[in-house]
């Protein structure tokens, strides 16, 4: 087995972090903060997306005819992971939509949403969990019924994080209203700004006090969103009425892998390392202390089995195979291992790293504590971890689904 990059792909590697020192300054820091939270996105933000763009980084691994570059899963990976980890903005044609627009979009499709993509300028949010139903997706309620050339759409979503600031949401729902359980469920591209949606703020743990902008873990905001009698063409129906749950299913398996989703977890486990080894007054003894470089050196242990994981999932993919419990396996152990690493730098750096922002004596304004926080939010999103090992159980060792539990239950796949 061999994990060493090509000479062409370390060579890209280099490309962008050079690109990286020159143009990603203060300004655009702060300007990717301001649009995170909602404020839109500033001159500076803009003019370094376009540079991007114009290098063909952005969805480099998409065909050329909807906007990448027909570049390998592996260039994606390498821009995406340089990108996230300077600067937490995601580049490589990840994330919820665009991947599953091409996968299962018509063609039509395709030429109306990835060229937009892949330029920044369409965005999604993922519409997937109700008030009663986050896992068992299959209790989907929000309907969405056929009238003509329309689709009339009515119900609730919830946890809808980025739905501020996403121009389309992907929407979930119940196609046939006499339909039970992952049967008669479609999935809908629909612009946000059509009539009848309404978005209202859930504010989390990270919002009071508020966490400092260069938190790297954990939402301020996630959202709940109505659907008032919303009508949609039935062009924004992506794969065949009825067939939603596989086209959902395969929309998150491929966003549960990818550098943004191992960075997110072991970033925190650099951050020690690099505060330990910065010569730091106050924490530069530490790095001489027995017990801490044991700590640091199987956080970073497992740092690494879970960029192995991902690279994995990427090369079973580069194979044009498709991955499931290897997904899962990512999901348990990327944010299980960002939870462990938050948790510890608490143990190391003592009291102080567990005050929130504004409190006297906070370390950083809080950077920390609000990791801390923010860390378990992973654990949960996207599929709880208890679900990801259940996948794993059952796909990845055959074990039977557990007695007592019905067939569809645990479907976040
Ligand atoms: C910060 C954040 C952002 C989110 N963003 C989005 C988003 O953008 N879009 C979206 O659609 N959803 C989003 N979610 C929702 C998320 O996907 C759900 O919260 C998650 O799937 C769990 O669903 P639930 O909250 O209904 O909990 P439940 O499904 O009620 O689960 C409660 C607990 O029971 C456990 N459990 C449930 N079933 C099983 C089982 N079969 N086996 C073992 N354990 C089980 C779970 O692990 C969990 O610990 C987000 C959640 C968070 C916290």
């Amino acid at each position: 087995m061999d994990f060493a990059f090509s000479a062409e792909e370390e060579s890209l590697r280099a490309s962008v972090r050079s690109f990286i020192r020159e143009h990603i300054t203060d300004d655009v820091r702060r300007e990717l903060a301001d649009a995170h939270a909602g404020r839109g996105k500033g001159p500076a933000l803009l003019a370094v997306q376009d540079a991007i763009f114009r290098r063909g980084w952005l969805a480099i691994s998409w065909p050329k005819e909807y906007g990448g570059q027909g570049g390998s899963l592996v260039t994606q990976y390498i821009v995406e992971e340089e990108f996230i980890r300077a600067c937490d903005m995601r580049v490589g044609g990840g994330g919820t939509g665009g991947p599953a627009v091409l996968a299962c979009g018509t063609e039509e499709q395709k030429r109306e949403f990835l060229p937009g993509c892949a330029r920044l300028q369409i965005s999604f949010c993922q519409g997937y969990s109700e008030p009663h139903c986050g896992t068992d997706l299959a209790g989907i309620r929000c309907r969405a019924i056929r009238e003509g050339d329309e689709y009339v759409v009515n119900g609730q979503k919830i946890y809808t994080t980025n739905a501020q600031n996403a121009t389309h949401i992907f929407l979930l729902a119940r196609t046939d209203p006499e339909s039970r359980r992952q049967a008669g469920l479609s999935v809908f591209l629909v612009p946000m700004d059509t009539p009848g949606i309404t978005v209202r703020p859930l504010w989390t743990i990270q919002n009071e006090p508020q966490a400092p902008p260069h938190t790297t873990y954990g939402e301020a905001r996630t959202n709940e969103v109505f659907f008032d009698n919303v009508k949609v063409p039935a062009s924004c129906l992506l794969g065949q009425e009825g067939d939603g749950w596989n086209v959902t299913q395969r929309g998150l398996n491929l966003d549960r892998v990818g550098a943004w989703r191992y960075l997110m977890s072991v970033r925190r486990t650099e951050d020690v390392v690099n505060l330990l080894k910065s010569g730091d007054a106050a924490v530069g003894h530490l790095s001489h202390d027995p017990a801490v470089r044991d700590k640091v050196a199987d956080l970073w242990t497992e740092a690494q089995m879970c960029r192995l994981m991902t690279m994995r999932s990427l090369s079973i993919a580069a194979r044009a195979g498709s991955f499931s419990y290897e997904g899962s396996g990512e999901k348990v152990a990327g944010p299980e291992h960002g939870v462990r690493a938050t948790e510890a730098i608490g143990q190391i750096l003592g009291p102080h790293a567990e005050l929130l922002n504004g409190s006297p004596g906070a370390i950083d304004s809080g950077v920390f504590a609000h990791n801390l926080l923010g860390a378990f939010q992973s654990t949960v999103n996207h599929g709880s971890v208890q679900v990801m090992r259940d996948q794993i159980a059952r796909k990845g060792l055959g074990m039977p689904r557990p007695a007592g539990v019905a067939g569809t239950r645990a479907a976040r796949v």
